[in-house]
């Protein structure tokens, strides 16, 4: 007999998802999280959107340790010393599509769900390595011992090492993955509605871009209850190529003239760095395997779609999708990979798959670098003179289009940007 009917190998909001749901129909599972509590290692920006976790828990959103629901979406382009801003607030009552969430929180309290259930969870502990018999997976090595199963789901994050020993996934490449500096900053809650222009409750997403000098990225940050949280991400490559350091952006980032306003008398009090798969579609792996199947960000999906940043909704929904198709190989004691395979039909008929799909060309869009500098530039350029009233008379349109927009690109370079834009967007 084994030790568990499923062992799951991470404790983030994919690993929790699955065994909360084998759990709850009586499966005995094993969960081993490497942090101090399910949370603890977890970085996210972090927006939730709330489809996949209110079809999971079926319990009003209200009652889920959020931090705020957002009513208020801002996209910000910046240049040096001047910003403008597209703003969405959205009052509707009852109707959140998404909540800013702290993971120390928000997992922790789902962890302790999971466990009502009767799953076993157990943190601070490492899983070394995947235990095979004849070639099929059948357990795991925690400090030189094994433990078995009838099936392992591979949930440990994009840092995800065991897919990689069984040859399921190659290295990642540096253009695969972005790499984020964030911060937990502390403002109090009056000051954060105050500041923000929020009533209790409500929350507010902003995404920057422009603000990155040039290298592919861009700045996020998030309102929760009594605490803002602010980061920056950038692709590897970018990076490299331009010789700076995600540590140098975030630090010009929260010192720019705009950002410098909003975090005044504000207390850090986290500091941390995470990657991000970023290639969407074209970076998932092999999911399944005899005795093994892969979920969240371990599996590659992550949707980055401009200002839309969407992970944890994979996560879970790929989580509870693993469990499902565990349950029927479990129900028939067929662990090979020909019936797991039915978790590629599940996830081919979901929201992870077909989205993934539907924006597999995005990830090439969001890689050129004229986003990042030269059009946040001349937008802020246009707009400031649009506003700008000094006695001298403006030209025509087209010729201060011609003065300021072409001096600078090609006018075939944006039309063929443009097109690309609208091709694969
Ligand atoms: C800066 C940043 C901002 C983001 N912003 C957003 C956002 O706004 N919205 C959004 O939807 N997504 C966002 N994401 C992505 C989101 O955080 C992830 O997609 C999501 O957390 C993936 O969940 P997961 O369960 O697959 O992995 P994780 O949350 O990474 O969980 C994996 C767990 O496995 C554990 N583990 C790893 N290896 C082992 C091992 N060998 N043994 C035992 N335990 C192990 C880890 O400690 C961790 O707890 C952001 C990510 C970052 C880095």
């Amino acid at each position: 007999m084994p030790d568990a009917d499923v062992i799951i190998v991470g404790g983030g909001l994919s690993g929790l998802s699955a065994a909360y749901k084998l759990a709850s129909i009586g499966r005995n599972v094993i969960l081993f999280e490497r942090g101090e509590y399910p949370g603890s290692k977890n970085v996210t920006g972090g927006r939730m959107y709330l489809h996949a976790i209110k079809k999971l828990l079926n319990i009003p959103v209200e009652q889920m340790p959020f931090e705020r629901f957002v009513t208020r979406e801002v996209v910000t382009i910046m240049d040096e010393f001047r910003s403008f801003s597209i703003e969405l607030n959205s009052y509707e009552k009852g109707k959140y599509q998404s909540a800013t969430v702290l993971r120390a929180i928000f997992d922790k309290w789902f962890a302790s769900l999971a466990e009502e259930k009767g799953a076993s969870i157990i943190t601070k502990t490492k899983v070394d390595d995947l235990y095979l018999e004849d070639g099929k997976v059948k357990g795991v090595i925690v400090a030189n011992e094994k433990i078995t199963s009838n099936i392992v789901l591979v949930s440990e994050g994009v840092n995800s090492f065991l897919p990689l020993k069984l040859g399921l996934r190659k290295e990642f490449e540096a253009n695969y993955l972005v790499t984020s500096a964030k911060a937990v900053i502390e403002l109090g809650e009056e000051e954060i509605d105050k500041r923000f222009n929020l009533k209790k409750g409500q929350g507010m997403a902003q995404i920057f871009v422009g603000m990155t000098k040039g290298v592919t990225g861009g700045g996020f940050l998030y309102t929760n209850r009594e605490t803002i949280s602010i980061g920056v991400v950038c692709l590897l490559e970018s990076l490299v190529k331009n010789k700076t350091s995600i540590a140098d952006i975030f630090e010009d980032f929260i010192y720019h003239p705009v950002l410098e306003k909003i975090l005044e008398g504000g207390r850090m009090l986290e500091y941390s760095g995470h990657l991000i798969p970023v290639k969407g579609y074209s970076m998932i792996p092999k999911l399944v395997y005899d005795g093994l199947l892969i979920s969240g960000d371990a599996a590659g999906f992550f949707l980055e779609n401009g200002p839309i940043f969407r992970g944890m909704d994979f996560a879970i929904e790929s989580g509870s999708l693993a469990a499902e198709a565990i349950e029927k190989a479990l129900k028939e004691g067929d662990y090979s990979e020909k019936k797991l395979s039915i978790y590629l039909d599940l996830l081919n008929n979901s929201f992870v798959l077909k989205d993934l799909k539907r924006y597999k060309n995005v990830p090439k869009v969001m890689q050129n670098e004229r986003l990042y500098k030269l059009y946040p530039s001349i937008i802020n350029e246009i707009f400031y003179d649009f506003f700008t009233v000094d006695g001298t008379t403006k030209p025509s349109l087209i010729s201060y289009l011609k003065n300021k927009t072409f001096k600078h690109i090609n006018p075939i370079v944006i039309l063929k940007d443009i097109v690309q834009f609208l091709l694969y967007s």
